[in-house]
């Protein structure tokens, strides 16, 4: 596995490894190298030439390599579908939600010459005009997180590099192999070298892009401690940064809800991706009668669901990234037994190979377990009963986190009042993974973010670019006209 600097395939300087395996079997599939300091230096420095020509390019012309990189997306989406499988463990119909919401991201770049257009004002005094347009301001980076190995590099350099500005990408060292192959298919759309870069590593090369003065601002995607500390550097280098952190989402159910479609979106939302996404509910707050009638058909289909290989077409839920993930999540479940919870459908029962823990419902979970409080990041449904929306809303806003909340009702009242008062940047209203789309903007609120400005959509464009106003007067040379 090498670098992509300068439009070449680069040995790392990094002399140390780690190993990458597939979940699903245990192997090592691939070494990826620890990049070091060095190595982010050499890509800074070609970004920061490229970006020199690139950002006088026609924003029309930036965004005919994205139109030939989606075209190659499309050619090789079922190779990547299978790397991002081999490296995760999520099925193959996740991961090709993975890859296809990647692309949607690279469509919608390529309106930048609408998206980046800027303001005009006439008269703003007599005879004087204004206009304020967006510049490109340099280099810029990503850091990013195993759950969605082809997506998130894409929240954010599909809009920075068709805005003008050039870029250094560092995925998960744990699934580096569909970055991989996307930066070669990104070699083949024949992007001007030095504009797109890769460099492979973990923390070191985070820190040194965080903080090398070259680089003009950072996104990161990644767990609330990491992204408080990218948050912290970065703009103590004076960069700009926008910290995508963890989440702890809360589902409500009110008795009007539609409760078969209810209760499998719930569950889909809890148990997809094996737990592991951002967006994945993970505390349904029952209001009232509603709570049996969850409580009984999500033990029932959680405890129907297959679990397994994610290659397998038959699998429904594959396993989690790694042994300590799968401790990690089992000593949750023992503290919210520990505490007073009742598992009532327990999945740590798998034996043999892979990184798998089966669905489990805990119920009677109370606010102060630390299973009410804390990420989980794997595939556990927690129950409790609340005797009103107001106390499920003030509940969720009681949280660190505010990534998302959903409600489930047939009530526009409640809808709008959920609306109103919920804490969470994003919502959702009878759907379970309220995840915006690549034209609206990404991102949550309190411990869930950390920034100004969000991903994607119109918002990325703040991020991106920097607004340079004119002010203007032309007096009439009456001598020559
Ligand atoms: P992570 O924080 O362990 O790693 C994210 C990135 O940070 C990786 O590239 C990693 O190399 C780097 N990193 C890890 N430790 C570091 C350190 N000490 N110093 C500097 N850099 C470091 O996160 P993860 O386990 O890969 O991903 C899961 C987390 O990401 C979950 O908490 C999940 O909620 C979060 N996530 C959030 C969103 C969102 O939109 N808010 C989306 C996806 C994932």
């Amino acid at each position: 596995m090498k670098n992509y600097i300068n439009g070449q395939w680069t040995d790392s300087l990094g002399q140390e490894t780690v190993p990458v395996i597939n979940p699903a079997t245990e192997e090592v599939i691939g070494n990826c190298p620890l990049g070091t300091p060095q190595d982010v230096d050499k890509a800074v420095l070609a970004a920061k030439e490229a970006f020199q020509t690139w950002r006088k390019v026609p924003a029309i012309d930036r965004t005919q390599h994205l139109f030939r990189l989606k075209a190659l997306l499309e050619e090789n989406f079922e190779d990547l579908v299978k790397l991002c499988t081999l490296e995760h463990g999520k099925t193959i119909v996740e991961s090709r939600g993975d890859v296809r919401r990647g692309i949607q991201m690279v469509e919608t770049a390529c309106g930048i010459p609408t998206l980046m257009m800027g303001q005009s004002f006439e008269d703003i005094a007599a005879g004087i005009d204004c206009q304020a347009i967006r510049q490109p301001m340099g280099v810029f980076a990503a850091i990013t997180p195993f759950n969605f190995p082809a997506m998130v590099p894409f929240w954010f350099w599909p809009f920075a590099v068709a805005a003008g500005n050039t870029f250094v990408l560092k995925p998960s060292e744990r699934v580096p192999l569909s970055q991989l192959k996307i930066f070669e298919l990104i070699e083949k759309a024949g992007f001007p070298k030095g504009v797109m870069n890769l460099v492979l590593g973990g923390k070191d090369v985070v820190n040194a892009l965080c903080s090398h003065p070259d680089v003009k601002g950072v996104s990161f995607v990644g767990s609330t401690p990491v992204a408080k500390h990218v948050y912290q550097l970065g703009t103590s280098h004076g960069k700009r940064v926008q910290a995508l952190g963890g989440a702890k989402n809360f589902m409500v159910v009110l008795p009007d809800a539609i409760m078969d479609t209810t209760v499998k979106t719930c569950l889909e939302s809890i148990v997809g991706c094996a737990g592991q996404r951002c967006l994945a509910g993970s505390v349904i707050l029952s209001v009232g009668k509603a709570h049996d009638e969850v409580k009984e058909k999500i033990v029932r289909a959680a405890s129907d669901m297959i679990v397994g290989d994610g290659t397998d077409p038959r699998t429904q839920m594959g396993p989690l990234i790694s042994k300590a993930s799968v401790e990690r999540v089992k000593g949750l479940i023992q503290s919210a037994s520990d505490e007073g919870a009742k598992v009532l459908l327990d999945g740590r029962t798998w034996t043999g190979k892979g990184y798998y823990l089966k669905p489990t419902v805990i119920t009677g979970v109370k606010p102060q377990m630390r299973i009410a409080k804390e990420e989980v990041f794997g595939p556990v449904v927690c129950l409790a009963e609340v005797k009103s929306l107001d106390e499920a809303i003030s509940w969720i806003n009681s949280s660190n986190f505010a990534n998302t909340a959903s409600l489930f009702t047939s009530s526009g009242a409640a809808a709008r009042q959920f609306s109103y008062e919920a804490a969470p940047a994003m919502l959702g209203l009878n759907i379970g993974v309220p995840a915006p789309m690549a034209f609206f903007s990404f991102g949550g609120a309190k411990d869930s973010f950390f920034g100004d400005v969000k991903a994607h959509g119109q918002a990325s464009m703040m991020f991106f670019t920097d607004t340079k106003v004119t002010i203007s007067r032309w007096n009439k040379n009456s001598n020559i006209w």
